[in-house]
């Protein structure tokens, strides 16, 4: 039990395991690059890259320039892709950090050659293509986009990547559809001499249920390393990765109290109690990341036993039920997402409860939690 009104504690051991695990999958000549944006979803971006390039991992992840200076200001040393746009204003940044940005368009790789050149810089980049997600990455024609290419001279293309709408589907044949099309535009820049270091589509849903052919050099996930797989609809495999949940999160109880049948618990009183009761208050709220979404629906671990979420969340509180775990008392911990013996909660199933996905509730985890590693 630690001090902190609310805090993680997080699994090196795990991480390393869970890696183990995807690096294994991946295969031999495969590199991995972790993908550890969002502040590695909640565990701690600095913190899980040390773990992780201690390992031997290739690559790292982020979204955002921003992401990418914090890691090279703790000393990672190690490529680092920026994954979710670049604004022409963040190029100084990222050229002092040696980052590599992921371009897309053509137009995205007109404008980065222009950067280069005004700075007397050469720049590498990744060049996502769109096979069919419509978000990020272009949908331009191979002939069009190798003569772009043609005319960059100090950006220099390192990567060719995709990503994959919906790989845990299959009830739907979008995966294979985006794989044949990025297939096409890989094999055309081939022929025309344009042959990256790193070609690159499945990150952990599409490594787990085997949706990698080959040819790919390099994988990037995220959500194995921290643990968790999606699960699948339809006829999929069975998951190749063996990863678990490397956090846990803690709450303090603040006070409990015994309350008369009839009371309304929280704003709006939308719990009343059915009968005499005790509750117990808890020292996090949704600005600590616990939904709001949970309020009346969720549970937590009190004493080994789940209990239920007594009305509303609020901001830095939430009340839960102790009436049948009466060993409680003001400075004991509950766990808000974790084991406590046989009784588990993690992130897939208090997102199940909240009406959200696991990645949500793990990047949701707030600043103010202390992170602990251990
Ligand atoms: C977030 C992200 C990943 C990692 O996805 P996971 O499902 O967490 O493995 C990979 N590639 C891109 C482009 C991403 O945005």
């Amino acid at each position: 039990m630690l001090p902190y009104r609310s805090y993680v504690l997080i699994s090196r051991d795990q991480l390393l395991r869970n890696y183990r695990s995807v690096r294994a999958a991946a295969g031999p000549g495969v590199a991995v690059m972790a993908v550890v944006k969002a502040n590695a979803y909640g565990h701690g971006a600095v913190e899980v890259a040390r773990v992780l390039v201690a390992e031997g991992v290739e690559w790292l992840a982020v979204s955002s320039v921003n992401e990418g200076v914090a890691l090279r200001r703790a000393g990672i040393e190690k490529p680092i892709l920026v994954m979710a746009g670049l604004l022409p204003q963040e190029w100084p940044a990222l050229a002092d950090s040696r980052l590599t940005p992921v371009v897309h368009s053509l137009e995205g790789l007109r404008t980065l050659e222009h950067l280069a050149r005004e700075a007397g810089k050469t720049t590498e980049f990744h060049l996502k293509i769109d096979s069919g997600m419509y978000r990020l990455g272009t949908r331009a024609a191979a002939a069009e986009i190798i003569a772009a290419l043609r005319e960059t001279k100090h950006a220099r293309m390192d990567g060719l990547m995709t990503h994959f709408a919906s790989p845990t589907d299959y009830t739907s044949t979008q995966t294979d559809e985006q794989t044949a099309y990025f297939t096409g535009i890989v094999e055309a820049l081939r022929a025309a001499g344009f042959c990256p270091a790193h070609i690159h589509m499945s990150s952990t849903n599409a490594l787990a249920y085997k949706r990698n052919p080959g040819w790919l050099t390099m994988v990037r996930p995220g959500h194995a390393l921290y643990g968790y797989v999606s699960p699948a609809r339809g006829d999929a495999p069975k998951p190749l990765l063996d990863v678990k949940p490397a956090l846990t999160w803690k709450a303090k109880i603040l006070i409990v109290k015994d309350i008369a049948a009839g009371s309304r618990v929280g704003y709006g009183g939308s719990f009343r109690a059915p009968e005499a009761m005790r509750i117990a208050v808890l020292a996090a709220g949704y600005a600590d990341g616990v939904p709001h979404r949970l309020s009346g629906r969720g549970k937590v671990i009190a004493a080994g036993t789940l209990v239920p979420i007594l009305g509303s969340v609020s901001m830095d509180l939430t009340t839960i039920d102790v009436s049948h775990t009466p060993s409680l008392a003001p400075g004991d911990d509950v766990t808000l997402l974790g084991r406590e013996g046989n009784v588990g909660l993690d992130a897939q199933q208090i997102a199940r409860m909240a009406g959200t996905i696991s990645y949500a509730i793990l990047c949701g985890i707030g600043d103010r939690v202390e992170r602990v590693y251990v």
